[in-house]
């Protein structure tokens, strides 16, 4: 499995379809528990990297990321977008580090993305946030990709790890972002941001499937 141009533009655009499909759910989470944004960042996120994807289509992978996350970083506003525009940021930095021409060197990229959300948020796992889909789904990747298991298998697992990470939020007290400010009420609900995230695994992951077949 190599990262290749080709497939970033194509995940994008299925991210950005994936996002549309599940605007109402992604919406009423965070009216739920936020300021009803998340849906229209991710959305005009999804809808800046589609106007660029011209220029994105002529560079090498990781200049794409970066490219990605510069332009994430320009356009999206809230909590979300500075955290997006760090992920792809530090996925960048590291497949112009160590190429990605394995499933191990994607899945270390894709963890550096993560780390360096984590380093901008100044979270962790457990606080009812995008990362509690992101740090597991990160690790499986990881352990799977050393494993040597097949696109197939890492696939199938990642989804599931996804799919737990979400449903992991719904009964945590929220202790980052503006969810925070509901402290105890904040139970119950799933996050917005990890929903967005869990569609967007979910998207790569089936984009992926179907280019394996
Ligand atoms: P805002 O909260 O500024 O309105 P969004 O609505 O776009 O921004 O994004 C909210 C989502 O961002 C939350 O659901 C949560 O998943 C994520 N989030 C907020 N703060 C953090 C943080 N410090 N680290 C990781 N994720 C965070
Ligand atoms: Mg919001």
């Amino acid at each position: 499995m190599s990262l290749e141009t080709k497939f970033i533009c194509a995940a994008a655009s299925a991210i950005y379809a994936g996002i549309i499909s599940n605007e109402s759910d992604i919406e009423s989470l965070d009216r739920a528990i936020g300021d009803g944004d998340h849906f229209i960042n991710i959305k005009r996120g999804a809808e800046a990297i589609e106007s660029i994807s011209d220029e994105i289509k002529l560079l090498a992978p990781d200049e794409a990321l970066n490219k990605i996350g510069m332009k994430l970083l320009s356009s999206v506003g809230g909590a979300s977008g500075p955290l997006f525009a760090s992920f792809f940021i530090g996925m960048s930095k590291v497949a112009k580090l160590n190429g990605a021409n394995t499933s191990l060197d994607i899945a270390a990229a894709f963890a550096a993305g993560v780390q360096e959300m984590i380093k901008r948020g100044k979270g962790q796992q457990g606080e009812k946030t995008m990362l509690d889909v992101l740090i597991p789904v990160a690790h499986t990747f990881i352990f799977s990709a050393i494993e040597d298991k097949n696109i197939e298998e890492i696939c199938t697992v990642i989804k599931k790890e996804a799919d737990k990470g979400l449903e992991s939020t719904r009964n945590l007290i929220a202790t980052k972002g503006r969810a925070a400010g509901l402290g105890e009420r904040s139970i119950g609900h799933l996050d917005p941001g990890a929903k967005s995230c869990q569609v967007m695994v979910n998207e790569v992951c089936n984009l992926l499937l179907k280019s394996n077949k």
